[in-house]
């Protein structure tokens, strides 16, 4: 069985010590209840072949049918899938969705593939994972260098294997093929509605606010325009090549524009700095929002932002964590702050079962409303506690999966002494 990696053994470790839980849950939260490997076949456009490793893992299915992203990436690994769909299986039970969490990936360079063949490769792991996945057992999403038109792919090939419509096994497809309205803004959305949770509860403005964002895609673009609106002064942003600041807070149309026109934010006017001087710029938030492991032992003491809002997954290696907490900054952890997608991921799947499709508002009052109430339990839980963010979101989560596990009968029923 692949295994979970140390950061994520750490952070149940510390949850576990503030809850006491059955050993059945804490047994099955060590390891995946299934696994898949297989070899995922392509003919490339030269007309030679090639196999690249595939996976799927569900980590844990006591709440619901597995849920999470499918990743194409060369670093995928086994026991990489194994502790994304861990996280996945958190992240779930802290936002009070009916799913536990699962994750697969193929061990491939996407950028050194042509369309058609993405596209081949696409279906070919949908050929190999059809029997392991399912609307009611294993519902994948876009990860990592998949999106709604690989969603697309993949769900079709579904059909096809099928012989019959089911856009529920999928989610994240293009809206013309039964994706959801608000899909691709949810995660920023969401993370925004996170920290103006957050903000209220602290009685704090935004005017005056500083916030710097590490990855300018998808979910950090959305985050940083909000919080402008919002009257938060955006003075940082980055992307791959670099980033720039301007203390007086950023134009973002224009850094837009250069982004596009360009390819870098850095064309965009301010002065350049390097991700790593990101990171650690005298700044209220930091939102990194781009990879994996950005703040670690070795930059942790240089973080000056007072909170951190972690879009992206897994951005602060466990390593770090106490050394954060010493120095006082708050972290909003990522099985949280980046829920929104999936949150979005769930309305699309209930749409697809229902065949009816809400519109952009209902959408954006749910995600809202889901994202406030789950950021109050995990703050009011922090508060209790007195423990940090990220531990009391993942109490909540193992909280969760110990009840419905109690629900079914543990040890300590079948011996006896629980007449619950
Ligand atoms: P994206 O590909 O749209 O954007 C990623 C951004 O990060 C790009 O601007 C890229 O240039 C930048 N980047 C890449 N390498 C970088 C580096 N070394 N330093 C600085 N910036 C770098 O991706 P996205 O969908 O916005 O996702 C961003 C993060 O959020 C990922 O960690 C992803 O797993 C996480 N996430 C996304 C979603 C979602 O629905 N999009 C949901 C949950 C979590």
């Amino acid at each position: 069985m692949p295994s979970l990696n140390d950061g994520a053994s750490a952070r149940i470790e510390a949850a576990l010590a503030h809850i006491d839980i059955s050993d059945d849950i804490a047994q099955g939260l060590a390891q995946p209840d299934a696994a898949l490997k297989v070899s995922v076949p392509l003919r490339r456009d030269d007309g030679s072949f090639a196999l690249y490793p595939g996976y799927r893992v569900r980590y844990d299915t006591t709440l619901g049918p597995a849920k999470g992203g499918i990743r194409f990436h060369p670093d995928v690994d086994a026991d990489e899938v194994s502790t994304l769909a861990f996280w996945m299986t958190m992240k779930c039970a802290v936002m009070g969705l009916p799913f536990g969490g699962g994750k697969g990936g193929i061990t491939v360079d996407p950028k050194t593939l042509s369309p058609a063949e993405l596209e081949r490769l696409s279906r070919a792991y949908i050929e190999q994972v059809a029997d392991f996945i399912g609307p009611d057992t294993d519902i994948p999403a876009p990860d990592v260098n998949t999106n709604p038109r690989v969603m697309g792919w993949m769900a079709d090939q579904y059909r096809i294997i099928r012989r019959a419509h089911r856009p529920d096994v999928i989610t994240g497809k293009p809206i013309e093929m039964g994706g959801s309205r608000g899909r691709t803004t949810a995660t920023g959305d969401g993370a925004f509605h996170v920290l103006a949770t957050m903000m209220k509860r602290w009685s704090r403005e935004a005017a005056g606010t500083t916030v710097a964002v590490q990855g300018f895609g998808n979910a950090g673009v959305r985050f940083a325009r909000l919080a402008a609106e919002a009257g938060y002064r955006v003075v940082a942003v980055s992307d791959s090549a670099g980033g720039i600041y301007n203390a007086d807070g950023l134009d973002l149309d224009a850094v837009e524009q250069a982004k596009s026109a360009h390819g870098a934010v850095t064309a965009a006017e301010g002065e350049e700095i390097t991700n790593a001087d990101l990171v650690t710029l005298d700044v209220d938030i930091l939102a990194p929002a781009a990879l994996e492991s950005v703040i670690t032992a070795d930059n942790a003491p240089a973080i000056r932002a007072g909170i951190i809002v972690e879009i992206a997954n897994g951005p602060i290696a466990a390593e770090a964590d106490g050394t954060l907490a010493d120095n006082g900054i708050v972290v909003l952890p990522d099985i949280l702050a980046n829920a929104g997608g999936v949150t979005v991921s769930y309305f699309e799947w209930v749409q697809n079962r229902q065949a009816w499709y809400w519109d952009a508002e209902t959408i954006a009052d749910r995600l809202e409303k889901r994202m406030v109430e789950a950021t109050e339990r995990v703050a009011e839980r922090a508060e209790t506690l007195d423990i940090g963010h990220r531990t009391a979101a993942y109490v909540i989560a193992i909280e969760k999966l110990d009840q419905a596990a109690e629900a079914r009968g543990t040890s300590a029923f079948f011996r006896g002494d629980d007449h619950r």
